[in-house]
């Protein structure tokens, strides 16, 4: 078993025992990076009718772009809004233009190219986040980014949800991809010098520690360049808010939370940047779990408890025991 049992963390030069975004930004970009939110109004075929309509069971009607600012209308005021707004925090942050609403490679290549190459130009624009669904990305579109990605020198991160490889839960939730699905989109991005990123969601209703356990050992035996970690969010006017309020169901507390993603950042790969290890609770329509909310408040709980377990990201990874899985 592959123990690191050096001190501290070889990925961090704070306190933190997991690789953060914070630490990868400014050794990738030398500086604080600070993802600019956008909605391009693309659309999902998981709500247009093509995979399904309605969506993923806990999505909101903002297709999971809720922080976005939409009283800015074009993407460029969209993009000097927030960017302005998140340097009133980083003063000297550089900008990630995140394109973050709904499927963001949803559209023939040609009405992306015209929502994308504006950003490429900008030079104000350091690098281009685009998340989208794992079966919404394709040769043609990889390779085309993989071109500009070149011309402009402008790195190109896409950001995929995979949230789990349960297929009872993938029902559940009408998820309507696969894993598989996920590690062809991952292969698309290495195959084109892509960087990727896996979002997880913890507290899935049906799914126990040791199947979140498993989501974070197949979405780490990918190889992709960092995973986002989240609590499930329930949120006003979703399917699942809808049937919670109606009949509440038992969500994660935040101890089990904090002991699941431990327990999850153990048997990643130390080298995959952990982009988050939870999610906004910002949004005024969540409905439940509150503890969500304070987002410090969770990330400290998880240093502490790692701290406790004097372990850290990666402790019990085991390459072998991943293909073992595939
Ligand atoms: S794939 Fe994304 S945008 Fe589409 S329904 Fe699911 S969470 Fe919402």
């Amino acid at each position: 078993m592959n123990q690191i049992l050096s001190n501290p963390f070889p990925y961090s030069n704070t306190n933190k025992r997991y690789h953060t975004f914070s630490y990868a930004s400014k050794k990738i970009y030398g500086s604080k990076i600070a993802k600019i939110p956008l909605n391009a109004s693309f659309t999902c075929p998981n709500r247009d009718g093509t995979k399904s309509v309605g969506g993923c069971t806990f999505c909101s009607a903002q297709g999971s772009g809720d922080s976005i600012l939409l009283s800015a209308s074009s993407l460029s005021s969209q993009y000097e809004v927030n960017l302005e707004r998140a340097r009133r925090k980083w003063p000297n942050a550089k900008g990630m233009a995140y394109f973050q609403s709904f499927s963001n490679t949803y559209a023939p290549l040609e009405i992306l190219k015209a929502v994308y190459l504006p950003f490429f130009e900008d030079e104000q624009v350091e690098a281009i986040a685009i998340a989208t669904r794992t079966d919404c990305f394709d040769e043609e579109k990889a390779a085309w980014l993989e071109v500009m990605q070149e011309k402009y020198n402008k790195d190109v991160w896409v950001e995929f949800g995979l949230q789990t490889i349960h297929p009872e839960s993938e029902k559940a939730f009408n998820l309507c991809h696969t894993k598989e699905d996920a590690r062809m989109a991952i292969a698309l991005c290495q195959k084109h010098h892509l960087r990727s990123v896996l979002h997880l969601i913890n507290g899935l209703p049906g799914e126990d520690r040791s199947m979140m356990i498993e989501n974070a050992q197949f979405a780490s035996s990918l190889h992709p360049t960092a995973l986002k970690i989240h609590m499930l969010h329930l949120l006003e006017n979703t399917v699942l808010g809808n049937a919670w309020k109606k009949e509440p169901f038992e969500l994660l507390s935040l101890d089990e939370y904090i002991d699941i993603v431990c327990d999850q950042l153990e048997v990643i790969d130390p080298k995959i940047i952990i982009e988050r290890v939870t999610g906004d609770g910002m949004a005024d329509d969540l409905l439940a779990p509150m503890w969500t909310k304070n987002k410090t408040a969770v990330a400290n709980a998880i240093d502490k408890e790692l701290v406790r377990r004097q372990s850290m990201q990666g402790r019990f990874f085991d390459e072998s025991d991943l293909s073992a899985k595939e």
